[in-house]
């Protein structure tokens, strides 16, 4: 398609677009009295209308049913992460019983670590990405350490080359292949949070097993955003936050995959609670750990159910949407913001660069724009204007049009905020 620069093709795109109504189903912010041009979902999502009502069931059901609503509130509360487990499985490409809802992000990579990261002898290396995100970087390190080793030997990173600034999938393969049987895990960000590249999860997870490694993906960034098939990629666990592109609202409750090949194993070692324990016999309060034959058996404590309300709104309006829409809006939105892009760079004298692989299936929402000069002035401009960015230092700015809930006038809209922002610094 012929994209063009104007307000008149942008509401055209609008008017074709099948999921332009779900705008309304969203809360903006207000910037000056205006609905503000919110490109951080990839940070936090907006608030879906329907979350109101899912809490405040919660809260209903509470005063009136108290420690009754385990198992007659309308949403009995015993059993409400069982909600989640289909429809969250659509999104990730799982089966139903390979997914599980708890604890929060970092939580759950840590305990998935207890049983996937479990060094012995020659194995003990982990190869991660370079300038992981620093949760990430934090996480593995302590891990390393806990296990008595030092993350300089044990933390293998794999690089970008110099000037470039995505990794290319042979260095991540040839890095596998290097560390070989000494490495025991392999854990990397699926969607590099910083350039929104996205990684070949099904390659690096078929190297990573060839050299009889686990390989675990970090999903913040990929989770409601791009295609993912981790059944089918035969990948062995992974996690992702729900607040991000899921819209679940602040810190909520974080998503985990399992390899249903890993479910009933006596030889992988679990950090146990009561909510993992047989559901049957839950409260029979035996003695002795039954696991779930499910991800489920993964999970500790009883659900925090007044959190995972909003998180059960949101999901259930990609269920009724469905990936396969989303991405095909999503394709087509960041496509036109990049164009709008290049556009208004040809008009402002090349001031800024676009860092994220130009190819689709290399990316997903997310475009970062690394901007020459005074970057920060820039971004600051641009949030009183009512666009809201996310600043990354060294230069960048991040851009991710959520296809749920922005439009294509937003990115006409927005290039024309930018403009205007880098000409006035220019005069
Ligand atoms: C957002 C993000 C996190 C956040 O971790 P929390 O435990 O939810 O605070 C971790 N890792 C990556 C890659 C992220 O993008």
């Amino acid at each position: 398609m012929q994209f063009e620069n104007t307000r008149e093709f942008a509401r055209q795109l609008d008017k074709d677009d099948k999921l332009s109504k779900y705008r309304e189903e969203f809360i903006f912010p207000k910037v000056n009295g205006k609905d503000v041009i919110y490109f951080v979902g990839n940070s936090l999502g907006l608030q879906p209308k329907s979350a109101q009502k899912y809490v405040d069931e919660v809260m209903k059901d509470w005063a009136e049913l108290a420690v009754e609503g385990h198992f007659y509130a309308e949403k009995s509360w015993w059993d409400y992460h069982e909600r989640f487990s289909e429809k969250l499985a659509k999104v990730v490409g799982a089966k139903s019983t390979e997914v599980t809802v708890m604890n929060t992000l970092t939580v759950n990579l840590h305990l998935l670590m207890v049983s996937f990261y479990r060094p012995s002898g020659k194995r003990y290396k982990i190869i991660c990405e370079e300038k992981a995100f620093p949760s990430d970087q934090y996480m593995i390190s302590s891990q390393v350490r806990f296990h008595g080793y030092d993350p300089k030997d044990a933390i293998v990173e794999i690089k970008k080359r110099d000037g470039e600034n995505n990794f290319r999938t042979e260095d991540v393969l040839d890095k596998i292949r290097e560390v070989g049987e000494e490495c025991a895990l392999v854990l990397i960000g699926g969607v590099n949070y910083y350039t929104g590249q996205v990684f070949d999860m099904e390659t690096i997870t078929k190297v990573g097993h060839e050299v009889g490694a686990f390989v675990g993906w970090d999903l913040a960034h990929a989770a409601g955003n791009i295609e993912l098939k981790l059944s089918e990629w035969n990948v062995d666990f992974a996690a992702w936050c729900s607040y991000k592109y899921m819209n679940s609202g602040p810190g909520n409750a974080s998503g985990c995959f399992i390899n249903e090949k890993y479910h009933n194993k006596k030889d992988i070692p679990r950090f146990e609670g009561w909510w993992g324990h047989n559901k049957e016999r839950r409260f029979l309060m035996e003695p002795e750990f039954q696991p779930e034959p499910t991800a489920d058996a993964w999970q500790i404590s009883n659900a925090p159910i007044l959190a995972m309300a909003p998180y059960l709104a949101s999901l259930e309006m990609f269920d009724e949407v469905g990936m396969p829409a989303l991405i095909e809006k999503r394709n087509k939105i960041v496509a036109y913001l990049e164009f709008v892009l290049h556009e208004i760079d040809k008009e402002v004298d090349s001031t800024f660069e676009i860092i994220t692989p130009a190819e689709q299936e290399n990316r997903g929402t997310q475009l970062s724009v690394f901007l020459h000069g005074e970057g920060k002035e820039l971004f600051r401009y641009l949030m009183d204007e009512g666009v809201i960015t996310d600043w990354r230092e060294p230069n960048v700015i991040r851009l991710a049009p959520a296809p749920f809930y922005c439009s294509y006038e937003d990115m006409f809209e927005f290039g024309q905020i930018l403009k205007k922002g880098i000409l006035s610094k220019q005069d």
